[in-house]
């Protein structure tokens, strides 16, 4: 399905622009749209000129293969019959389909579900989730409060609002103050951040779930200055927060070896007391217990990545499965591959190797393709053996040539120099000289100039100084 653009006009100031529309969310391609479903983020549309927001009522699909979700919004707009809303629904559906190995094209995918509002979708999307009416409106009492904390006037007022409301002051509600927080400062709303900040430090003076909570700050805080054996312990023993010392003890996981239980274990024999030692001895226990589970989680990712490259293994095509799979091809999956690859050689088949090997490949042409062309052919400049190699490259690579790529160019072997890589430096030196009069020519000859932002190459990609 082709990319969509709207084209517009502000209701607020008239200008006319355009924007893109989203058609298609699918959360194991962009995990960001689920939040932004939720969020109310989709095809929302900002005024470049003016600044005003709003929703486009456009149709659009939301996938989750792993739920087995597919969501049609499908706002009730004027001028559409039943039969252009089931050629919708059908054109979104196969939209999907098409990016799917056939192995993987589903039934629940011929039969989306529609919804007519935006918000009966979302609530579909949560109810996947576990996340029941009750909880959504819990939700929505806590924000409600929030808002009432930050309209009350004076301290007094605010303490008033907390006192009345004690029982809606948990985690929950720490956890919407604090997004709030997030969301005021990435604004660069100064005056929200301040007030939350107020909020904030009143309840941990004023409630126990607040006193809690500032002690966990202090107790992470604490072991992040000074990661050590013996401070681990202390926290640990002083900390009566079982939440907090699960945090701890994930936090400090490197320091809990074999000489941090010999710690522990001197502790437990110098116990003044029978209750302090059962109370250490239920600490080793616990410490114990949450290190197992840690690994036992380290062992789950490990085993989806190796089930991924099974399913690529077996499929017809690997290349369809890889693309919609991206996002879980990290340096873990890597090195799942590359341990599968060493496997299948030291066996001696050597079928499976090499099939294991075209994965290999499929993927890094995948990775290529993420990459900006900039650094595409930086890269092969930094690799280049020789300068007629690097001027070939550099003549291929004309429509890449400008100011910009030169200030990219020194950057990089500035970098390399400081990194101590010597020889690459080198090389990316010798590549600026023979691309600098390459530049100057292009220049001349009128062609245009890109952009007036010095800083961004012709991708896009913006130019990070050191
Ligand atoms: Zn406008």
């Amino acid at each position: 399905m082709a990319q969509l653009v709207a084209r517009l006009t502000c209701p607020n100031c008239r200008q006319a622009f355009a924007a893109p529309v989203e058609q298609i969310l699918d959360v194991e391609v962009d995990p960001t749209a689920k939040t932004r479903l939720l969020g109310g983020q989709v095809n929302l549309v900002v005024c470049p000129t003016c600044g005003f927001a709003s929703t486009l009522d456009i149709p659009f699909i939301y996938h989750d293969r792993k739920k087995e979700l597919a969501l049609v919004f499908m706002p009730l707009a004027a001028g559409r019959t039943d039969l252009e809303r089931q050629q919708a629904i059908g054109a979104l559906s196969r939209a999907v389909m098409s990016t799917l190995p056939q192995e993987q094209r589903k039934g629940y995918l011929l039969n989306p579900q529609v919804f007519f509002s935006y918000e009966s979708l979302v609530n579909r999307v949560l109810e996947a989730d576990g996340i029941t009416q009750e909880m959504i409106q819990a939700q929505r009492e806590r924000a409600e409060l929030l808002k009432r904390l930050l309209e009350a006037s004076t301290p007094e007022d605010r303490l008033r609002v907390v006192r009345e409301n004690e029982a809606k002051i948990d985690e929950d509600f720490f956890r919407i103050l604090q997004l709030n927080l997030e969301q005021a400062d990435l604004l660069g709303n100064q005056e929200a951040v301040r007030q939350l900040l107020e909020i904030q430090a009143m309840l941990a003076e004023q409630t126990p779930i607040g006193r809690r909570l500032a002690a966990r700050t202090d107790a992470v805080r604490a072991l992040r200055e000074q990661p050590t054996r013996e401070n681990l312990l202390n926290l640990l023993i002083s900390t009566e927060d079982a939440a907090t010392r699960t945090i701890l003890i994930r936090l400090g996981l490197p320091l809990v070896d074999y000489l941090f239980f010999q710690k522990l274990t001197a502790r437990i024999e110098d116990a003044e007391t029978e209750t302090e030692r059962q109370r250490l001895e239920a600490l080793r226990e616990e410490v114990l217990k949450v290190r197992e589970k840690m690994r036992e989680e380290a062992r789950e990712v490990v085993a989806a990545r190796l089930q991924l490259v099974r399913e690529l293994l077996a499929s017809e095509e690997p290349e369809l499965l890889a693309r919609r799979r991206l996002v879980e091809m990290d340096d873990l999956f890597l090195s799942v591959l590359a341990s599968e690859i060493e496997a299948a050689q030291q066996a001696g088949d050597s079928a499976l190797a090499e099939r294991l090997q075209n994965i290999w490949q499929l993927v890094m042409k995948l990775f290529q393709e993420q990459v900006p062309p900039e650094l595409v052919l930086l890269t092969r400049l930094a690799e280049s053996p020789d300068d007629e190699t690097t001027r070939q490259i550099l003549q291929q690579n004309g429509r890449l040539l400008n100011e910009q790529f030169l200030a990219l160019l020194e950057q990089a072997e500035k970098d390399m120099r400081e990194r101590g890589e010597e020889e690459v430096a080198q090389r990316l030196a010798r590549a600026l000289e023979i691309a600098r009069p390459m530049v100057q020519t292009e220049d001349r000859r009128g062609k245009k100039r890109e952009t007036t932002d010095r800083r961004t190459t012709p991708s896009g990609l913006i130019i990070a100084r050191g």
